[in-house]
């Protein structure tokens, strides 16, 4: 699967944040998308996640030259996109053993395989929660009702473990630094890490990459990617910082607005 992303601008209304974003996912890639607070990160993935409050102004995305950007939240779920965060907070009377049977039982519909088999699903299910190191009996809770911030990140990351989603996009910027949720993540990641999975891990921090290796990583600057590279761009920001990337792109600017002049 191909995650194309081509010129995205998209903001809030009145502010416009990313200024024309290019990226690729393909599965089987890992890719980091780091940068400054305030570059536009979190606005990516809540754009690629449908949420309302961020509205796209122009560019595509594309998913296997399908556009995401006409896709209701729950479509691209189906489509094999991940989008960390998507479920509701609560949802009372639904426990976390219907919730998954449900959202596996439709991402197999729209991929055209037959029903489920009950008894590979529920094996299934108990072997993924004994990885994640949950209790069985977290399967009949009420979903996310009066789980513990580790317990929804175990729950993220099992509905994912289940799901099988062929690209993943998680921003863990905002939410999950503690060391464990972090173990947490890169746990499940790298279970499902192979041909057929691609993943888009936005944060701010180094930590989660130590334990996640990428494949890629781009550095955002300004709504766009300034810099792209391979992994070594992460020691490369942990000793340098931003400031080289504002220098550079900010001379970039400066050089593009003065060819513009003079022309
Ligand atoms: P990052 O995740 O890289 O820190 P964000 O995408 O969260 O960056 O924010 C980019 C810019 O857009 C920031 O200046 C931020 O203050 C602004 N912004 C994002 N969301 C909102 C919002 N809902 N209301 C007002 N400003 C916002
Ligand atoms: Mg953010």
């Amino acid at each position: 699967m191909h995650l194309q992303i081509r010129g995205l601008e998209a903001g809030i209304p009145g502010k416009p944040i990313l200024a024309g974003l290019d990226l690729d996912v393909r599965s089987g890639e890992i890719h980091a998308l780091m940068g400054p607070n305030g570059s536009g990160k979190s606005t990516l993935a809540n754009v690629l996640m449908g949420n309302p409050s961020y509205l796209p102004t122009g560019g595509q995305v594309l998913l296997d030259g399908e556009d995401v950007l006409a896709m209701s939240p729950s479509e691209r779920a189906l489509r094999g996109l991940f989008l960390a965060f998507q479920y509701p907070v609560e949802i009372p009377g639904v426990t976390v053993g219907k919730f998954l049977k449900r959202a596996i039982e439709l991402r197999q519909q729209s991929s055209g395989s037959r029903g489920m088999n009950v008894s590979a699903y529920v094996k299934e299910l108990r072997e993924a929660m004994d990885f994640m190191e949950m209790d069985q009996g977290f399967i009949n809770r009420y979903l996310n009702q009066g789980f513990s911030g580790g317990e929804k990140k175990r729950m993220e990351v099992l509905q994912m473990l289940m799901l099988k989603p062929s690209i993943a996009i998680m921003d863990e910027t905002d939410s999950g630094l503690d060391i464990d949720a972090l173990r947490i993540v890169a746990r499940g990641v790298n279970r499902l890490r192979g041909p057929g999975f691609g993943a888009l891990i936005i944060t701010h921090y180094r930590r989660i990459l130590e334990q996640i290796v990428p494949d890629f990583v781009h550095v955002m600057y300004k709504g766009r990617i300034a810099v792209s590279g391979g992994r070594e761009l992460v020691e490369t920001l942990e000793t340098k910082g931003y400031d080289w990337i504002r220098e550079r792109y900010g001379i970039e600017e400066e050089a593009h607005e003065s060819a513009l002049a003079g022309a």
